[in-house]
């Protein structure tokens, strides 16, 4: 049974299952940092006393601890999955290759993110991008086309040239740090993008590609998100030294999908953790954060760890599934409440070859209808064995969360058929991630806010609240909701611990 202490539900813990929680990563390191346990339950009946608790090893808490460590700084890193990289997640196929289930792509101006990967030894390639694009029409016509946006009429690309300048005109209005204090923050928390779209754009080729990019770009529907939202997205798709833009963010070449990681991203959360060593415990889901006289108790189902600062790094709908004693303000709370991730699901179809190449095709699709209406060629930079990436986004991955793993490989292998062939039908090897049903993401890519959240609860993302600082890629200024920003949102905790 339990022993209760001060109020925690405490599990028998020593000082060797400890330890065997770190090594079960397997890095071999040689330190820990986890004091005595006759020290440790002196301190409230604490295992562990840390400078810095770490909740979650995905790349923005990896990305906190590695700093804090660099400053000699006493960190544990929890984590509840029996995995560190939380949203990256690489999986290795039959065939020999390697997959990404999670976040893949990259881009200009993610400079974080690649200074990591490089000081790692981790290489980026440029998509495939040879060849042309299809669009698959609400009537099922298949248009092919070169270029970022599809095939128009001369009147929808000048409407749809004309909505984009506006949204990027407006977007530089909104401050990258502080988008609730845009001028016009109110009017534009006042409305979902969609009703933007409806109310500014008449030519209905325009609108049904904005529509379009909502799903694309955030994996959500335009009629969910905070017109101020999607301004902020866009303002912050660049970096300190290049604004950010709508272009950026939606393209492959040159934008956030213009490249991956040879070998895959989850390489750099492996690396990071494997230099972290026992720091990094599995398999902990933190359920309590208990704060008094400027420390915290940080209690998990197997582990309690005492501390002089912890780091939230999780997508804030589960960051508020914590409980926090004394309770958070109002606000962090209504914020958390309110910060949905969007609805995703990822499938990769590995065949012998990229065959759609033969047919002069890029493997890219944007269609109106299906289960998935976003593809890419996901093949390894050889090229060597071929693999096709299908999204479900918003309400496609709604439409099957009652439907079996196998029913829904159906459906997309149905899409794939249809645009690239009878081939697409019979890869050799299928991979499925429902992120919306995985216990520790619950969601996709990015978070997004509702109308009326950012400019009355917004405030609260990145407030530190007592000893807890928040991070996490929906923390994020620049490249919020990317790998990017988990990264920066990770070492910008990190540095504002280190500044006391
Ligand atoms: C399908 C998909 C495709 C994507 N594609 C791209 C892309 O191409 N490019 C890009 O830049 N980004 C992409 N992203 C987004 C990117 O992966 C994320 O923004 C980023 O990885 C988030 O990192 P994070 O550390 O902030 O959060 P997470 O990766 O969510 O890490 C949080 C960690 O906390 C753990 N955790 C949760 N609850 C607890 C708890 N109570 N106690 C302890 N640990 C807990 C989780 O297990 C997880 O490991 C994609 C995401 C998905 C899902």
């Amino acid at each position: 049974m339990p022993r209760i202490r001060r109020g925690i539900m405490r599990p028998q813990m020593n000082r060797r299952s400890l330890l065997g929680a770190g090594v079960a990563l397997g890095a071999g390191a040689a330190t820990t940092a986890v004091a005595t346990p006759a020290r440790a339950q002196a301190v409230d009946g604490a295992d562990a006393i840390v400078d810095t608790v770490v909740v979650g090893a995905g790349l923005a808490g990896l990305a906190a601890a590695r700093k804090l460590v660099a400053a000699g700084k006493k960190v544990l890193v929890l984590e509840a999955r029996d995995r560190v990289g939380g949203r990256v997640h690489d999986i290795g196929l039959a065939n020999g290759g390697t997959i990404e289930r999670g976040g893949q792509f990259t881009g200009p101006t993610q400079t974080r993110l690649q200074a990591l990967a490089d000081e790692l030894g981790v290489k980026t390639f440029t998509g495939y991008n040879t060849g042309e694009s299809i669009y698959y029409t609400a009537d099922g016509t298949a248009i092919r086309y070169t270029g970022a946006l599809p095939p128009m009429d001369n009147d929808s690309y000048q409407a749809l040239g004309q909505a984009i300048y506006q949204l990027d005109t407006l977007a530089s209005t909104v401050p990258v740090d502080t988008p609730w204090a845009a001028p016009k923050a109110e009017e534009l928390d006042g409305q979902t993008f969609a009703s933007w779209i409806e109310g500014n754009v008449t030519n209905a080729n325009a609108k049904t590609i904005l529509h379009l990019m909502s799903n694309g770009a955030l994996s959500a529907e335009s009629r969910d998100i905070s017109l101020l939202w999607i301004l902020y997205y866009i303002a912050v798709s660049g970096n300190e030294t290049n604004p950010g833009n709508l272009t950026r963010l939606i393209s492959t070449l040159g934008g956030a999908r213009d490249s991956r990681f040879v070998g895959g991203p989850y390489q750099i959360a492996t690396k990071m953790a494997a230099a972290l060593g026992s720091k990094v415990v599995l398999k902990t889901p933190v359920r309590r954060i208990v704060q008094s006289g400027g420390s915290a108790l940080v209690v998990a189902d197997n582990l309690v760890v005492s501390a002089s600062s912890v780091v939230v790094a999780l997508p804030p709908t589960l960051a508020g599934r914590i409980v926090y004693s004394p309770a958070l303000p109002a606000t962090r709370d209504q914020l958390t409440q309110r910060f949905p991730l969007s609805s995703i699901g990822k499938a990769i179809a590995v065949y012998d070859k990229p065959f759609w190449r033969d047919a002069g095709l890029n493997g890219q699709v944007a269609a109106l209808t299906g289960t998935t209406r976003s593809t890419f060629d996901n093949s390894p930079p050889d090229g060597s064995y071929g693999a096709l990436l299908a999204f479900l986004d918003g309400d496609q991955m709604r439409a099957v969360e009652d439907k079996s793993d196998a029913t829904v490989k159906q459906l997309i292998l149905d899409d794939l058929t249809r645009y690239f062939g009878s081939k697409a039908a019979t890869p050799t090897e299928f991979v499925l991630g429902r992120w919306d049903a995985e216990e520790y993401t619950r969601g996709g890519a990015p978070g997004f806010t509702p109308p009326g959240v950012l400019t009355r609860f917004g405030t609260a993302i990145r407030k530190t609240s007592g000893v807890i600082h928040w991070a996490g890629a929906e923390t994020a200024t620049f490249w919020n909701g990317h790998m990017e920003g988990a990264v920066r949102s990770g070492e910008q905790a990190a540095a504002d611990i280190l500044k006391g």
